[in-house]
C-alpha cells in the first residue's frame, strides 16, 4: 500500500492520540468501518503533517492488525491454557473415540478409570475400547449401536475390567460428532459409579433376599410371580402357587428365643430347597411362610402329589440349642389360571386354602375351592366384629356348676365366654375362640375374663354365699405372653379375692411344648396360691410322665371319654385308669361333660366324685348362681 498524501487516511501520532483522549481501541473502529477519518479541528492540524508521517500513517492499519492478531493469539493461548487445565484436572474422564472406537484423547482421570498410569499409556495399550474393557461385549453392542445412528448416550452404565483387572461400573455419557454424514468423533464423559453401584446391590440385597434363610423375600417372590404368569399366560400354561407356613412357629419363636427361631427357619428353608428341586422358586414371604412357585403344571393331581411331597420333607426332628421337637408344616395352593389371573388374586386363594388346611388339621395341605372362599370371609367379618366386641360390651360369662356328687353341694364354678352379637346373636365359643387365638386378640379377652371372674367371686363371697372355686380357661397364648404370672397377681390384688379360689384351666399340649418354661411358671402360679387344672386331659399327649413333674391339683376327663362310658368298653377303661392314675398321683379328678344317670353311676363307680354336666345343670347366667350355691344337687 502507498502512501496517498492528504488523501489517505489520517494516523494520529502517539501524543495526539493521548490528547485526543480517545482510547486506541476505539480508533481502530475506524478501519473496521472504513471510516476512520477524524472529524472537526483534529482534521484540521493534520493537515499540517510531513511525508514520514503520512508513512507511518500509511502503515497503522497493519500495525493495528498485527497488535489485535497478537491480542487474539494470547486470548487464545490463555483459553486453551484454561481449557486444559480442565481438561487435565478433571475428576471425570473426559474421551474423545474414533468411529472404531479406538480411543484418541483422553484425559488423565480417564486413564485412571481404566487403570492406567497416564494418558500416554493408555492411548499406547488401547486400540478398542470397547472390546479391552467392557466385560460384557453385548454392552458394547449397545453402545456403539445408537452413536452410528446419530443418538446420544446420557446415563449409560457399563461394567468394565480395568488395566489390572480391576470391575468396575462407569456411567457414560456420549455424542457423535459429524463431518456432514460422516461420523467423526465420539465424545464424551465417564464416570467411576461403582461405589454407587455396590450400595445400589447392597439395598437390593436388603430388600430382595431375606438374611436369615438367604431366600427372595415377598417383593422379588411377586415379582418372579408375575414373571411366571407372563410366561404362563403366552404359553398357555398353568403355575401353582403353594403358601407353606411352618406350624407353631411364633409360639416357639416366643418361647425358645429368637436364635431358635432363626435356626429353626434356616433348617426349615434348607428342606424345603432340597425338596422343591431345581424348577420350583421359594422365597421367605415373612414370619414363617414360605412360598413356592411351580411352574408349567399339567393337572391338580400333579401339584396334590408336589405339595405332599413337601410337606413330608418339611416335616420330622430338628433339634437345636438342647431343644429337640417334631416340625411340620400347612399348605394351600392355588392355581393360575384357575384360581385367579394374576399374582394378588392367586397369593389371597392360597392363603385361604392354607387357613382351611390349618382348620382341618396340620401337616396337610389344600387346594382352593370356592366354598372355602365364603368360610374365610365369613370368618374375617367375625373377627373384624370381635375386635369391637370388648369395647362394646358385648361379651359376657356364664358359670357352670361342678357338683360333689357325695354331698350334691356346688364344689366349683366354671366360667364360659359368650358372645352377643349384634345380628347373629349369642355366638358360642366354639366359633369364636379360635378366631380370637389365631389374631391375638385372646389377649385381652383374656385378660377381661379373669378380671371379670375374679370380681364376680369375690362379690358372691361379699354377698355372703358360700366361697367356691371359680376355674378360668387359660388359652395357651395367653399363658406364655409375658407376664402372665403378673397378670393374675394384680387382677387378684385388685379384686381382692384369695388366691385358693381361682382355678386356671390348662391344656396338656401348652404344658409340654416348652417344658422348661412351663415348669417355672407353672411353679410360681402354685407358689401364690392359685390352683391349676389341666383340661381335657386324654386328648392330647397323654404322656403321663410330666404330671409327675408338674404339681397341678387336679385332671378334668374330656367329655369325649365320659359320653361313652356306658356304651364303649374302650373308653370306659380309659377312663377308669384315668381315674386310678389320678389317684395315684394324689391328684383330684373331675369328670366333664355327664349328661345321664348311667355316666354318673360309672363314675361314681370308679370313685370319681367330681362331675359336671347337663346332668346337673347347663352353664347358666350369673343371676341364677346365688340359688344354685344355696341349693344342693341331688338325685
Ligand atoms: P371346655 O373348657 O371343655 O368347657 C366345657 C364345655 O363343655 C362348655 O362348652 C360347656 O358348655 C360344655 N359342656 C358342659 N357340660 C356338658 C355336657 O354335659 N354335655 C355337653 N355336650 N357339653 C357340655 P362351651 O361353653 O361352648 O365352651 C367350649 C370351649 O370354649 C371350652 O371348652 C373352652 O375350651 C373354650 N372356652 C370357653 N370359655 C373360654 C374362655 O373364657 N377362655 C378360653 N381361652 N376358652 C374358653
Ligand atoms: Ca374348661
Ligand atoms: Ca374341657
Amino acid at each position: 500500500m502507498h502512501p496517498q498524501g492528504t488523501g489517505s487516511p489520517a494516523r494520529p501520532d502517539a501524543e495526539s492520540r493521548q490528547d485526543s483522549g480517545i482510547p486506541s481501541h476505539r480508533l481502530s473502529e475506524g478501519v473496521m468501518s472504513g471510516d476512520a477519518r477524524p472529524k472537526g479541528p483534529f482534521v484540521e492540524r493534520r493537515r499540517h503533517r510531513g511525508a514520514a508521517q503520512a508513512w507511518h500513517d500509511a502503515l497503522e492499519p497493519v500495525h493495528r492488525l498485527l497488535a489485535e492478531y497478537e491480542e487474539a493469539n494470547h486470548f487464545l493461548a490463555e483459553a486453551e491454557e484454561s481449557y486444559r487445565g480442565l481438561f487435565e484436572n478433571a475428576l471425570i474422564g473426559i474421551f474423545r473415540l474414533n468411529p472404531e472406537g479406538e480411543p484418541l484423547l483422553v484425559n488423565p482421570a480417564m486413564a485412571s478409570i481404566c487403570g492406567y498410569e497416564s494418558p500416554e499409556e493408555m492411548l499406547a495399550a488401547i486400540f478398542n475400547f470397547g472390546e479391552l474393557i467392557f466385560v460384557d461385549s453385548n454392552r458394547w453392542s449397545d453402545f456403539v449401536g445408537p452413536l452410528q445412528a446419530g443418538g446420544v448416550h446420557s446415563g449409560f452404565e457399563a461394567e468394565i475390567c480395568d488395566r489390572r483387572g480391576e470391575r468396575k461400573w462407569i456411567e457414560l455419557n456420549v455424542r457423535p460428532t459429524f463431518d456432514g454424514d460422516k461420523t467423526l468423533y465420539y465424545e464424551g464423559t465417564a464416570e467411576d459409579i461403582t461405589e454407587r453401584k455396590r450400595s445400589e446391590d447392597r439395598i437390593r440385597l436388603l430388600a430382595y433376599y431375606d438374611r436369615v434363610t438367604g431366600l427372595p423375600r415377598r417383593s422379588l417372590f411377586e415379582e418372579r410371580l408375575s414373571e411366571a404368569l407372563s410366561v404362563a399366560c403366552w404359553n398357555s400354561q398353568r403355575v401353582a402357587l403353594l403358601l407353606l407356613e411352618l406350624d407353631r412357629f411364633k409360639m416357639l419363636n416366643d418361647s425358645l428365643g429368637k436364635e431358635f427361631g432363626d435356626g429353626l427357619l434356616k433348617e426349615v428353608a434348607e428342606r424345603i430347597r432340597t425338596a422343591v428341586g431345581e424348577e420350583a422358586t421359594v422365597a421367605r414371604l415373612g414370619g414363617a411362610e414360605f412360598g413356592i412357585i411351580l411352574p408349567d403344571v399339567k393337572a391338580a393331581r400333579e401339584v396334590e402329589q408336589f405339595a405332599a411331597e413337601v410337606v413330608a420333607g418339611v416335616a420330622g426332628k430338628f433339634s437345636l440349642l438342647g431343644h429337640s421337637l417334631n416340625i411340620s408344616c400347612t399348605m394351600g395352593i392355588s392355581i393360575y389360571p384357575i384360581h385367579g389371573r394374576d399374582g394378588q388374586m392367586l397369593l389371597e386363594r392360597a392363603d385361604v386354602a392354607m387357613v382351611s388346611a390349618r382348620e382341618t388339621g396340620s401337616n396337610g395341605f389344600q387346594l382352593f375351592t370356592e366354598e372355602m372362599n365364603n368360610g374365610i370371609r365369613e370368618r374375617l367379618r367375625l373377627e373384624n366384629d370381635l375386635r369391637l366386641a370388648l369395647d362394646r360390651d358385648e361379651l359376657y360369662l356364664v358359670y357352670q356348676p361342678q357338683v360333689d356328687i357325695r354331698t350334691g353341694d356346688v364344689s366349683g364354678l366354671e366360667a364360659l365366654l359368650r358372645w352377643r352379637h349384634p345380628a347373629m346373636g349369642i355366638v358360642p365359643p366354639g366359633e369364636f375362640i379360635g378366631i380370637a387365638e389365631s389374631s391375638g386378640l385372646i389377649v385381652p379377652i383374656g385378660e377381661w375374663v379373669l378380671r371379670t371372674a375374679c370380681t364376680q367371686a369375690k362379690k358372691w363371697q361379699q354377698d355372703g354365699l358360700r366361697p367356691v372355686p371359680i376355674a378360668v380357661n387359660v388359652s395357651a397364648i395367653q399363658f406364655r405372653q409375658q407376664g402372665f404370672c403378673e397378670l393374675v397377681r394384680c387382677i387378684l390384688e385388685q379384686t381382692g379375692l384369695d388366691p385358693k379360689y381361682l382355678e386356671l384351666e390348662l391344656t396338656e399340649g401348652l404344658l409340654l411344648t416348652n417344658l422348661d418354661v412351663m415348669l417355672i411358671l407353672v411353679k410360681e402360679l402354685r407358689a401364690m396360691g392359685v390352683k391349676l387344672a389341666i383340661d381335657d386331659f386324654g386328648t392330647g399327649y397323654s404322656s403321663l410322665g410330666y404330671l409327675r413333674q408338674f404339681k397341678v391339683n387336679r385332671l378334668k376327663i374330656d367329655r369325649s371319654f365320659v359320653s361313652d362310658v356306658s356304651v364303649n368298653a374302650d373308653d370306659a377303661a380309659i377312663t377308669s385308669a384315668i381315674i386310678n392314675m389320678a389317684k395315684a398321683l394324689n391328684l383330684e379328678v373331675l369328670a366333664e361333660g355327664v349328661e345321664n344317670v348311667e355316666q354318673l353311676d360309672f363314675l361314681r363307680g370308679q370313685n370319681c366324685y367330681e362331675i359336671q354336666g347337663y346332668y346337673f345343670s347347663k352353664p347358666v347366667a350369673v343371676e341364677q348362681i346365688a340359688a344354685q350355691l344355696q341349693g344342693r344337687f341331688l338325685r
